[in-house]
Order: C-alpha cells, then sequence, then structure tokens
C-alpha cells in the first residue's frame, strides 16, 4: 500500500463533481436553481452545442457581494443554510453548496454579479481550479453563469455525452419543468439565437402550461384543486388526452420538481379504467406540504424525496383527481389559449 494523502482540492472536487455534474442538463439545473434562490423574477438560459461548448444562465435576482464571488466556488460554502437543523425548514432549492465548486472543476467557469443597490459588478474567472483576480466590470443587477467547455479537463466524462440535439432535448425539457414549477418566474431558453422555449412569469400556471406544452395539451387540460391539508393545486389531461409515457407527469412539492412513484401511482388509480392499457395522463400537480413532513437530503440531484407519512398526501390528489371525472367536463375551468 501507499502511502495515504489527502486529495488536492482540484481532485476532491473533480470527483464530487461526478455526483452533481453528469451532462450539460445538470449544470443548467444546478445553475437555474441558484438563480430561483437569489429572489429572481427573470432568468435566461443560453447554450452553445447543447450545452457542450457553452452554456449561460444569467439572473435579475439579488446578485453575490464581491467579497463572497472567491468563497462561491469553495466547497462546503453556502448562504442557504448554517445547521443540519435548517433542513427542517428549507425554503431554497439549494443548500450542500456543492453545484458551483463541482463545476468550476470541471470546465472554465465565469460569474459576473452586480448587487441590487451597487452601481457596479464583478467577475471572477475560474480554470484548472485556480481562481483569477476579481475585475470590475458594468453589469445589469443580477447574476451571470458562464460555463465554457464542459468536461475538457475531464475526459472519460467527456465519452459519455450524446449529441448536441439529445442534449439539448434534455436542457429543454428540464427548463420546461422548472417554468411549470414556478409560473411567478419568466423563464427563457435560447439555442444560440433561437428561442426554444420562452414562459410568461405571471403567475399563471394555466399560461405557463401553454408555453410548455403548447395549445393541444393545454386545451384538453381541467384544474385540480384540495384545501387543506395538503394543499393541492393544478392541471391534468381528460381521458381523451393520453400520451404514451408517464414523460408529462409534473409533481411538485413546495415548487421544487420531485420524482414519485408513489405519486404517480394515486395519479393512475384515478384514471383507472378511464384511459386504455400504455396510456398515461398528463398532470401538472403542486403541492404545498410543511418541510418538516418530508425530506429531499435524499441525492446531491435531489429529485428523489422521503415522505414522512405518504398515505392521506396519495388520498388528497387521488380525490381531486378524481373530481374531474366526476361532473360533466364543460363545468370545470380549462385553460384557455392566451
Ligand atoms: P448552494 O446553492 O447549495 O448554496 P452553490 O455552490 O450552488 O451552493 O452556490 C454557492 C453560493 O453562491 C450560494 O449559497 C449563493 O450564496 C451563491 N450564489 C450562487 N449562484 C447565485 C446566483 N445566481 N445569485 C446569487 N447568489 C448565488
Ligand atoms: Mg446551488
Amino acid at each position: 500500500m501507499k502511502k495515504i494523502k489527502i486529495l488536492d482540492p482540484l481532485t476532491a472536487n473533480q470527483i464530487a463533481a461526478g455526483e452533481v455534474v453528469e451532462r450539460p442538463v445538470s449544470v443548467v439545473k444546478e445553475l437555474i436553481e441558484n438563480a430561483i434562490d437569489a429572489g429572481s423574477t427573470r432568468v435566461k438560459i443560453t447554450v452553445w452545442e447543447g450545452g457542450m461548448k457553452r452554456i449561460q444562465v444569467s439572473d435579475n435576482g439579488c446578485g453575490i457581494s464581491p467579497g463572497d464571488l472567491n468563497i462561491a466556488i469553495l466547497r462546503h460554502a453556502t448562504s442557504k443554510i448554517e445547521t443540519v437543523q435548517d433542513l427542517n425548514c428549507l425554503h431554497t432549492l439549494g443548500f450542500r453548496g456543492e453545484a458551483l465548486p463541482s463545476i468550476a472543476a470541471v470546465s472554465k467557469l465565469a460569474i459576473t454579479s452586480r448587487l441590487q443597490n451597487s452601481s457596479v459588478g464583478y467577475m471572477i474567472q475560474v480554470k484548472d481550479g485556480h481562481s483569477g483576480e476579481i475585475s470590475e466590470i458594468g453589469t445589469p443587477v443580477g447574476t451571470e453563469v458562464t460555463v465554457d467547455q464542459l468536461f475538457y479537463n475531464t475526459p472519460a466524462r467527456k465519452k459519455f455525452l450524446k449529441t448536441p440535439v439529445t442534449e439539448l432535448g434534455q436542457i429543454s425539457d428540464l427548463v420546461g419543468r422548472m417554468a411549470l414549477s414556478r409560473p411567478d418566474i419568466s423563464f427563457a431558453l435560447m439555442d444560440e439565437k433561437k428561442v426554444i422555449l420562452k414562459s410568461p412569469g405571471n403567475s399563471d400556471l394555466a399560461q405557463a402550461i401553454y408555453a410548455v406544452y403548447g395549445g393541444e395539451i393545454a386545451r384538453n387540460m381541467k384544474e385540480i384543486s384540495h384545501e387543506g391539508f395538503p394543499r393541492i393545486s393544478g392541471f391534468v389531461t381528460l381521458p381523451q388526452s393520453t400520451r404514451s409515457s408517464r414523460h408529462y407527469y409534473n409533481f411538485f412539492i413546495n415548487g421544487r420538481w420531485v420524482k414519485s412513484q408513489e405519486l404517480a401511482s394515486s395519479l393512475e388509480e384515478a384514471y383507472h379504467t378511464r384511459i386504455p392499457d400504455k396510456r398515461f395522463p398528463v398532470a401538472v400537480i403542486h403541492l404545498v406540504l410543511d418541510p418538516e413532513l418530508f425530506d429531499v437530503n435524499v441525492h446531491p440531484a435531489k429529485l428523489e424525496i422521503k415522505f414522512k407519512d405518504i398515505s392521506p398526501i396519495k388520498e388528497a390528489l387521488l380525490r381531486s383527481v378524481q373530481s374531474v371525472f366526476a361532473v360533466p367536463s364543460n363545468s370545470i375551468p380549462q385553460i384557455y389559449a392566451p
């Protein structure tokens, strides 16, 4: 055996990056989550070659102070929690302080940021784990993060990337879900100069659905709601308008997109016998739950969550979706083309 050594920070961050940054879409997800946590009302995402060449996310959020710019890129550096107890009342999407250092370890990263009440902005660039001097720069209020040449220094990871079209497809899918998760935020996704998706950000979920899925799906959706515990709101398609996969299931808990077999099975139970085998509804469902009732600290990608007690939640979901079928379909609020 060789002597035991502590890994240098770049190597440690590159290894940690394996958990957080698998492909361009994972970078986009982390950067959008940071923009949302910063209180942004507008988030613009531009990608080049499916994000493999460059990803740029700009927001109009609170910004990062010049003194914090080189702390933000350190591992376990976060402004969102201080103790593990804070996870019980988590109101942010991020909390691990891992995204920026991980992205910085496997790309060429630049962050430009201007605080709300500041007249100038500042920029930091990181390459090969080394950050350059912080320089003053003219920039709008908010933050712009640019990620160039993802995996340029980790060729083994780069090999697993697919074509720009495939990577862009995953990014577009993610931005769509983000737009559905936060109808109060305007999201724009650009493939270089081409607009791929743009949501209005006027807090109207129906209009966000229209922007993401288009008129054909939107017109066939009915509103669901459940007051009390848990609060449920959203839209589901009528049984005559189904898809060939579960890809169009969107569950959001307190605005966080989650994957949940259990919620999916309640949804399907509501449609049971109403739709043919191997056909699936479209669903955009928001649940509001006390953060104490579930745990998001399961995996760095944070898509899976653990519920403390799922049964009342499943029951309420089942009832609220079933209520759509219980009344004549023309008497339920429906999405009209904006
Ligand atoms: P986390 O989101 O888990 O805190 P990150 O590595 O993603 O960790 O970000 C580190 C810190 O940098 C955040 O806690 C936040 O203070 C700051 N930050 C990152 N992105 C932004 C942004 N777009 N606007 C404002 N602050 C940001
Ligand atoms: Mg983050």
